[in-house]
């Protein structure tokens, strides 16, 4: 290494150690980024292409360093990200190419690497953007759920409390009744509003925001706190003793709350709801099992889709819901590194199995 004038032997090596020391640093700096990263040189050719990179454009790296990275464009990326005259940093959309040629538009900052005032390169940090067509489906799914699932209770919540308004005798008679509903159809509301947020949330680092380890049983109390539910035709036995989880107790809470309430939801007919847990090879399982109707097996694949509803709107038996509900449960608990699934015979029943790793 030249460094313009002679240096004592050992500071040039304490030198050289901290260069490697730093190139080391950046280099897992940027294999730990979950953006992309592209660095260039000031012939635009690839000189770093991180594993972000890979999995978002489907190249290995390997194969990149060296080569042209405009060939990495899609024909229809608009802009430039390696501008000769670049100052300071810029945010682009860029579409890049993956490796079968389709386009993948990403949210992009690019920044030149200056020496004595010129670009000797560009490091590009991206990230997928969501697709204009997605965002235009998620937009109508949310228009028409919102539009259903909050109008049906507000409607409900109006009629109950205008005729308590307007029938005195009926307001002595069956206020508790028809309070009742009220408070029902506010809670549906509440419940359809913390559900929406939490969709926000989902693929995001502030899904979960803690994780402690306390007993199963504690979650499972508070969540059937929430839940009303006619003990008589829908009696809850709890076989929980003992279990411990390590969750975010708030999203567990969520988890728990959504699964007895479908279980109960789902078993118009009534029937026992049996909520037990264990401990095993390092997991808590958890069971929620209903006597309910049951979910056809060529349902069963989708029902953790974002809106999926597997009841069919003109049957008599079909309730309400925004199809949310399990696309949470299944997102919190995947955020948490375990699973759920389901078994289901149609008629008879159907049970839930979450398993969280218990550390
Ligand atoms: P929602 O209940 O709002 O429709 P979910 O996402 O909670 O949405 O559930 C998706 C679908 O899965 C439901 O529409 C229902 O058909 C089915 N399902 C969920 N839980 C049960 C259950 N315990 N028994 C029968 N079907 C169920």
């Amino acid at each position: 290494m030249d460094l313009g004038r002679t240096l004592p032997a050992d500071v040039e090596d304490d030198l050289l150690d901290e260069l490697v020391a730093s190139k080391r640093l950046i280099e897992t700096l940027a294999h730990l980024s979950a953006e992309g990263v592209l660095q260039v040189d000031d012939d635009r050719r690839v000189v770093r292409f991180n594993a972000a990179a890979e999995r978002m454009l489907g190249y290995s790296s390997m194969h990149l360093i060296g080569t042209d990275a405009r060939a990495l464009l899609h024909p229809s990326n608009a802009i430039d990200p390696f501008v000769p005259e670049l100052n300071g940093s810029r945010s682009l959309e860029i579409v890049f190419a993956d490796s079968a040629g389709a386009p993948v538009t990403t949210r992009a900052r690019s920044a030149a690497l200056e020496r004595d005032r010129r670009a000797e390169g560009w490091m590009l940090a991206f990230s997928a953007a969501p697709r204009l067509d997605e965002i235009e489906q998620l937009k109508s799914e949310l228009v028409s759920t919102v539009s259903h699932e909050l109008k049906t209770p507000l409607a409900a919540i109006k009629a109950y409390t205008a005729t308590l308004r307007q029938n005195p005798a009926l307001y002595e008679a069956r206020r508790d009744e028809f309070l009742g509903v009220v408070e029902q159809q506010a809670d549906r509301l509440s419940r359809l509003v913390d559900d929406m947020l939490l969709v926000t949330r989902v693929g995001s680092a502030q899904l979960l925001r803690r994780r402690v380890r306390l007993p199963l049983e504690r979650i499972v109390r508070d969540a059937l706190a929430e839940i009303a539910v006619d003990r008589s035709r829908h009696p809850i036995i709890c076989d929980l003793a003992g279990v411990e989880v390590s969750c975010d107790p708030e999203r567990l809470h969520n988890v728990m709350r959504n699964l007895i309430e479908n279980a109960v939801k789902y078993s118009p007919n009534g029937g026992d709801i049996t909520i037990s847990g264990r401990e095993r090879d390092g997991f808590t399982e958890i069971f929620v099992e209903d006597n309910g109707v049951g979910i056809e097996s060529e349902h069963l694949p989708y029902i953790y889709d974002r809106f999926y509803r597997a009841d069919d709107p003109s049957a008599q038996t079909c309730t309400g819901g925004s199809g949310l509900g399990l696309y949470i449960v299944n997102a919190i608990v995947r955020a948490h590194g375990g699973t759920v699934s389901a078994h289901s015979v149609a008629g008879k029943g159907t049970t839930f199995t979450v398993r969280l790793p218990l550390r």
